[in-house]
């Protein structure tokens, strides 16, 4: 929490404007995020996840420090554009993608795009004629908070063949990509995925083709209730992995920070509408706040992420605490299976602050459902 953003909401309150949740987020916060990415691994390039955040400030500021950016569709990539940023920093770096918004990402000057099959090497063959490509490879994600299971990526031993198909077909193949798993809380998690990278490099050298990049992807993590590892010590674990496998012959590497970038430079102040018990004899009360999982805080499903939640009255008593959501779907329930501690004092009408919130929440937001709108936003 920074003084800045103390000062805004003291001000909103002030002027009556505090009508509903309301998210605001600190550039001083990311640029310091940037700094620090940018020291901890300073032979890396970072692309931006612009789905982490794509308010325009935020992307104006990242632009104008020099981060290129990882976008996800033709949207993603006019609003980097549209900051001024040349198409050379932008990479289109989902795996599933049709056909005609790769070819509209081609006119717009895309040059790198992401792949795990054969099949889209060929829409990328037939729709961007002579990219570079680099092939997506599965990793487990173990010890993530937030995974990203199966859906993206093939496993090594089918990414020689892909790439080797790329680069029958005209394009460049020009690396490899994993994802170790939003929210990685161990740095020494990239070691595996950078052995098959390097088995990969080998092996197509074998053939002939030589990879010049490898993505390592996103998973630094930002701080919720529970301490990280700072960014530094990432990039130490990652360097060691690069030399153990690539030995001298280190490639070229970028990452793709979504919210470690971001996310500790967000709060939401949120109101508690209800505190209640179900029956006489509850040993946990409820407490409803005006913010749930369809106006912000999606990534409380399955209680996956925690965020701190600060009140006016931390300090006193504590009691566990199911909180949830304002929205009539039985769904909209952020902390149950694991309860929360919350001041005994707490009362309906108090203001919280619920901290780490600058990634993803604003664009998971539902549009009016259940007539409540998306989340309000403001970047300072
Ligand atoms: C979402 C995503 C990221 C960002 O992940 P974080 O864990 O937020 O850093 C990076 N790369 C790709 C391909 C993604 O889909």
């Amino acid at each position: 929490m920074t003084d800045r953003i103390q000062e805004f909401f003291r001000q909103r309150r002030a002027e009556g404007r505090d009508l509903g949740p309301c998210l605001v987020v600190d550039l001083d916060v990311i640029r310091d995020n940037y700094g620090a990415f940018a020291k901890a691994l300073p032979d890396t390039r970072v692309f931006y996840a612009v789905k982490a955040n794509p308010q325009p400030a935020v992307l104006d500021l990242l632009a104008r420090l020099g981060s290129c950016f990882d976008t996800a569709s033709v949207v993603e990539i006019q609003q980097v554009l549209a900051t001024g940023c040349t198409p050379d920093r932008v990479s289109f770096g989902n795996t599933i993608k049709k056909e005609r918004d790769i070819a509209r990402a081609y006119e717009l000057g895309i040059r790198l795009f992401a792949v795990d099959s054969e099949a889209e090497v060929e829409k990328i063959a037939r729709a961007a004629p002579g990219s570079k490509v680099f092939c997506r490879i599965l990793c487990d994600g173990a010890g993530a908070e937030w995974p990203l299971s199966r859906k993206f990526g093939c496993v090594p031993e089918l990414a020689v063949g892909v790439l080797e198909h790329a680069h029958r077909l005209g394009l460049v193949a020009y690396g490899i990509s994993f994802h170790v798993g939003s929210q990685q809380r161990n740095p020494r998690m990239w070691d595996g995925a950078l052995k098959s990278s390097a088995a990969i490099f080998r092996d197509l050298a074998e053939r002939g083709i030589h990879l010049s990049m490898v993505n390592l992807g996103g998973g630094f993590p930002t701080k919720y209730l529970r301490d990280v590892p700072a960014v530094k010590a990432y990039g130490q674990s990652i360097f060691r992995s690069l030399r153990k496998h690539f030995g001298n012959r280190i490639p070229e590497t970028i990452i793709e920070p979504g919210r470690g970038m971001v996310g500790n430079a967000g709060v939401i102040e949120a109101e508690v509408v209800l505190i209640s018990k179900k029956s006489a004899d509850d040993q946990v009360k409820w407490v409803y706040l005006d913010i749930g999982k369809f106006n912000g805080l999606a990534e409380t499903m399955d209680e996956m992420i925690r965020y701190p939640i600060r009140t006016a009255v931390d300090g006193d008593e504590m009691e566990p605490c199911v909180i949830a959501g304002p929205t009539c779907d039985s769904v909209d329930v952020l902390y149950e299976k694991q309860p929360y501690l919350l001041p005994v004092s707490l009362e309906i009408g108090a203001k919280v602050l619920i901290e780490g919130t600058g990634a993803y929440t604003t664009t998971y937001s539902a549009v009016e459902f259940n007539g409540f709108p998306p989340l309000e936003t403001h970047v300072i």
